[in-house]
């Protein structure tokens, strides 16, 4: 990785590069999603969704906030939970 993106960037989560100006969160998220999680970094949040695997943006995160409860991602999770996938 370049120095110029070094500045951008942050550590890796499972094999993702963290994008600060995508993902950094300055507040810390609030979903009552039960594959939603986050952790404090960079001097701010991360979001992460189990479901997808990956860290989420700061706007798939505040979508996660306000829709958890129709988020067509979380119903794929409970089905695969449900068939122990
Ligand atoms: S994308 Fe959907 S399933 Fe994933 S954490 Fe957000 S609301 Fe939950």
């Amino acid at each position: 990785m370049s120095a110029g993106l070094d500045e951008f960037t942050t550590g890796r989560k499972k094999g993702s590069v963290i994008y600060k100006p995508i993902h950094l969160l300055y507040t810390r998220p609030n979903s009552q999603c039960e594959f939603f999680s986050y952790e404090e970094e960079a001097g701010g949040y991360i979001a992460h969704c189990r479901v997808l695997g990956r860290p989420l943006t700061k706007d798939e995160a505040i979508k996660c906030e306000n829709y958890w409860r129709s988020c067509p991602f979380r119903r794929i999770g409970i089905q695969m939970e449900e068939s122990g996938i």
